[in-house]
């Protein structure tokens, strides 16, 4: 059935199947970030709000676990059929509030449809196995369980996509939700309730709600009918949600930060290297945990590939999301502006180049020109801290294991990306990178087919790929004995 954008558009907590306010009735304006206007409120919940969520989760997970795997995945692919069918006016929306090109968030619902898919059809391969039992009159089997209620939050860079990465695993495998948007980009999370709804989910299945951070998530991670947490955002609050999660010993994935390397050797494509550079930098705005933070280019090529890379950056165009042929949209609020302004005069005081871009673009806002520096250092501070916003600094290096070296010199273990053609090369470096996703002369790498996740302080766990799944379920060990035999 298709719908307006503002069909999805709710302004409501979903708990136990009703759209709700707070119970203080208080609420949080969302703005715009492509005008600064305010498109409307969502509630300001907290503690209470959420253990009614949780509550009602954990009564639905009792009719829920026993629904057959492919009475789940046809509901699935039903919800999969009717976000495609709403991909105009979900994008719509997701652009609104978050301030992405349109046809990045097209992409974006695009992909959500995609994991609802991916996991309708995982749902019916959750198998167990039957083990050769080391004597004779007893067997060995082993089971896989839904793990019960799972508690999820989400940040504003993806607001779609990375709860379809959430609520598809957890729906496949029989578990029920909570789940908490960010408080900058709500409407496309509360969407999936709608979507949800229509598609005949029971209620009670998945739940949502928005407001205090620190409540929402405090409560989660406490209330013990929660068996599992599952966070995307920031490296600083993953550890919070991680400690606070032992107390009741949850299982935990942890989407986190990052810091990604993008390395260019001399015997690289110089023409597919700049083009991959451009979408691992400015995709989003510069916004996402796999953006490149840094790119390292070996010397021979590093005069052309500064040139061709400042030249592309340049042509990008700026711009209202909503506006036919927008690359790059503004960026999510006036604190990421000036974080990346900082990153900036650091890096010039520190003798970096300014090749293009550098300042607030003449749009005004949020919003910020694409932004290449050349004869980056590692005593800048972005060699250690993650930007997030359209500014590539640009590194020179000597040799394959300098390079490798570089890459791996940081806490984070997420994205990284490398452009060569020597086949021994491409294995060593591969070889040596410690990242959990590494696009070998690809930019974009992101598919649901793939398991996506970090190493070191990047996360825990994965999603997507037929792996997306386990953290979703209990491993049960029965043991049959006295048959006679
Ligand atoms: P970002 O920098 O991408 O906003 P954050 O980690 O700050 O990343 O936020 C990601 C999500 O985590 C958001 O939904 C935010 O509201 C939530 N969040 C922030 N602080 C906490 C906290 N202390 N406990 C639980 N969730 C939190």
């Amino acid at each position: 059935m298709l719908q307006k954008t503002s069909y999805f558009m709710k302004q409501a907590n979903l708990i136990a199947g009703e759209w709700v306010e707070a119970d203080s009735g208080q609420t949080i304006d969302v703005v715009n970030p492509a005008t600064g206007l305010k498109i409307g409120t969502v509630p300001n919940s907290g503690k209470a709000e959420t253990v009614r969520a949780i509550e009602a989760a954990a009564e639905a997970f009792e009719s829920w676990k026993k629904t057959s795997a492919s009475e789940r995945a046809k509901l699935m692919r039903k919800l999969h059929d009717l976000i495609m069918e709403n991909q105009d006016a979900l994008a719509e929306l997701l652009t609104l509030e978050q301030g992405k090109s349109l046809t990045e968030a097209k992409g974006e619902v695009g992909m959500s449809a995609a994991y609802i898919l991916w996991y309708a059809e995982e749902a019916r391969r959750i198998y167990g196995d039957v083990v050769p039992s080391p004597w004779r009159d007893r067997r060995i089997m082993v089971t896989k369980e839904p793990v019960g209620v799972i508690a999820a939050i989400t940040p504003w860079n993806f607001p779609s996509s990375m709860l379809a990465r959430k609520i598809g695993p957890a729906l496949a495998s029989g578990c029920t939700a909570v789940v908490k948007p960010a408080t900058q980009t709500p409407y496309s999370g509360l969407a999936w309730g709608v979507l949800c709804e229509e598609a005949g989910i029971p209620k009670g299945v998945v739940n949502i709600l928005t407001g205090s951070a620190s409540e929402i998530g405090g409560e989660m991670t406490r209330n013990p009918l929660v068996r599992k947490i599952t966070f995307t955002g920031s490296t600083e609050v993953g550890k919070i949600l991680i400690k606070q999660a032992a107390s009741t010993v949850k299982k935990v994935s942890m989407e986190l930060g990052g810091n990604a390397p993008f390395i260019v050797f001399d015997d690289a494509d110089l023409d597919r290297a700049v083009e991959g550079a451009i979408a691992a930098k400015f995709r989003n705005s510069g916004q996402t945990c796999v953006c490149t933070n840094r790119f390292f280019v070996q010397s021979k090529i590093y005069g052309k590939f500064v040139e061709k890379f400042a030249a592309a950056a340049e042509k990008l165009k700026v711009g209202n999301g909503l506006e036919e042929g927008t690359q790059q949209g503004p960026l999510i609020d006036e604190k990421a502006v000036q974080k990346v302004e900082e990153f900036i005069a650091d890096a010039e005081k520190k003798g970096g180049k300014v090749m293009t871009g550098g300042k607030r673009h003449a749009l005004g806002g949020t919003y910020f020109q694409p932004t290449v520096i050349a004869d980056a250092k590692p005593r800048m501070r972005f060699t250690r801290e993650e930007i997030f916003g359209p500014v590539a600094p640009v590194y020179k290096f000597k040799n394959e294991q300098e390079a490798i070296d570089l890459a791996n010199n940081t806490e984070y273990g997420l994205a990284c990306y490398f452009y060569t053609q020597d086949l021994g090369r491409a294995f060593r470096v591969m070889e040596g990178l410690k990242y959990g996703l590494i696009g070998v002369n690809e930019g974009v790498i992101t598919t649901v087919e793939a398991p996506f996740g970090g190493l070191k302080e990047s996360g825990l766990g994965k999603e997507g790929g037929h792996q997306g799944i386990e953290d979703y379920l209990d491993t049960k060990y029965v043991c049959i004995g006295g048959l006679g035999i």
